[in-house]
């Protein structure tokens, strides 16, 4: 089955934690702090990789995170910074930020594009001392990396986009000008995803096809598979136009014509505006007369016509070259506009600062995932750890929420898992 659009959370690496430490030596009574920065977390890093085209893989595995960075050792040794999660896409992924719709990256070149920031490490001890804070027993965790939901969708990379009904002769014609293998046979809807291929013209010179399924009429109304294909040429900078003008299948070529580009119209202004030439195909078994008649109204409407017979290859040299010297005047494949990456400011503590408390024996739960770090750095035996937690648990208005609940002197509280006695 061909995905093109999915939803996905990346989570790039939190920040290693900063170390406390102190330098100890033999002989040296009170060594000073020496306690290193924590690393940084991986960066979720974007790359194209031209041996996709779906985004089949997102389907089953939807979220992604990078790994967080080592924590700070002593003898200000730093932690070490984690590596980049590489998440490869296929050539022509646009991501984007789920609730905005902004537009983060578009996947069109080589260029690796970071996607979500890994957070920082946070600083060890032995930054945290002054003249009259000599033995600093505390130090920072690591900063968050970003968390994003993304949206991911395909729209590929194509010079020539081939369109026409359903059997006309789309597959058999871009596998005797490309090298690009797709299925053919005589039944509606073979082609279930595009097929791409690399059409040469002459010395080094070259252009990719698409053969996008499912054009039927109604498509633009969504009916059938046409609408979820249209979007895929919405990027391409020549429209081939491939008709049975032999009406092997009992239509008529010209209403055929009609209803595509009308199909294409009702889809999109810009696409049916696009660059177009057609392929009368199937000449082979087309009547003289039945040709006659075609070529008569194509030409008349202003396009350019090619006879052709994909199955012998009858015509296609003319048509290839064609192409490749329209495309030499016409401009390059449209890119989006981009926004970059969403504002994050990497907080220790995240913007998020709400919290839950619970009651249950006595005992007062509070539970707020910003506060983890922190209590993961808080040694309850250091007076100046303490201190900061209580003024972080002060600020953030959880004191004035316990006393609301009734806390007194004496009872326990529990911060994330961390418990205390209660002193007003
Ligand atoms: P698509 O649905 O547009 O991709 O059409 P296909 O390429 O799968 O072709 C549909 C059928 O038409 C197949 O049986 C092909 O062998 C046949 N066909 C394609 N081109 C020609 C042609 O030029 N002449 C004849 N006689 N048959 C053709
Ligand atoms: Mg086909």
């Amino acid at each position: 089955m061909f995905v093109d659009e999915v939803v996905i959370t990346v989570q790039a690496g939190d920040g290693g934690d900063g170390c406390v430490s102190f330098h100890r030596e033999k002989y040296v009574a009170a060594g000073g702090p020496d306690g290193g920065d924590g690393g940084k977390g991986g960066d979720v890093v974007f790359l194209v990789d031209d041996n996709l085209n779906t985004l089949v893989d997102f389907r089953y595995k939807r979220k992604y995170a990078a790994m967080r960075g080592a924590d700070g050792g002593p003898k200000n040794s730093s932690g070490k910074g984690a590596e980049d999660l590489i998440i490869r896409v296929p050539r022509g992924t646009v991501v984007s930020e789920l609730s905005s719709g902004r537009i983060i990256a578009d996947m069109s070149g080589d260029e690796p594009v970071i996607i979500a920031k890994g957070g920082r490490g946070g600083r060890g001890n032995a930054r945290f001392a002054t003249p009259t804070r000599q033995i600093p027993k505390f130090a920072k965790p690591g900063f968050k990396g970003q968390r994003l939901e993304l949206k991911l969708e395909l729209r590929l990379l194509a010079d020539v986009g081939l369109v026409g009904f359903p059997n006309v002769g789309k597959s058999t014609l871009i596998s005797v000008v490309s090298s690009a293998k797709p299925k053919i046979a005589n039944y509606h809807f073979t082609t279930l995803s595009p097929v791409l291929g690399v059409v040469r013209v002459g010395d080094g010179e070259s252009f990719v096809m698409a053969d996008i399924p499912g054009l039927i009429e109604g498509a633009s109304d969504g009916v059938g598979l046409g609408h979820e294909f249209l979007r895929h040429i919405q990027r391409c900078r020549l429209i081939v136009h491939v008709v049975d003008v032999s009406g092997s299948e009992g239509r008529d070529p010209i209403e055929d014509f009609k209803i595509i580009n009308g199909e294409l119209k009702s889809f999109s202004e810009e696409l049916s505006a696009a660059p177009q030439i057609v392929a009368a195909n199937k000449c082979d078994l087309a009547a003289p007369e039945q040709l006659e008649r075609f070529e008569e109204f194509i030409t008349s409407k202003g396009y350019s016509l090619f006879k052709i017979s994909a199955a012998t290859t009858q015509g296609t040299r003319e048509l290839v070259l064609k192409a490749g010297e329209l495309l030499k005047g016409l401009p390059p494949i449209k890119t989006f506009e981009t926004a970059g990456l969403p504002e994050w400011n990497p907080s220790e503590l995240s913007d998020d600062k709400s919290f839950e408390i619970t009651c249950d024996n006595g005992v007062y739960a509070v539970e707020a995932d910003w506060l983890e770090g922190i209590i993961r750095m808080c040694d309850p035996e250091d007076y100046e750890s303490l201190q900061h937690l209580q003024l972080v648990l002060k600020s953030s208005g959880i004191i004035d929420r316990l006393e609301e609940l009734g806390v007194r002197d004496g009872d326990t509280v529990a911060v994330c898992g961390l418990e205390f006695d209660y002193i007003s």
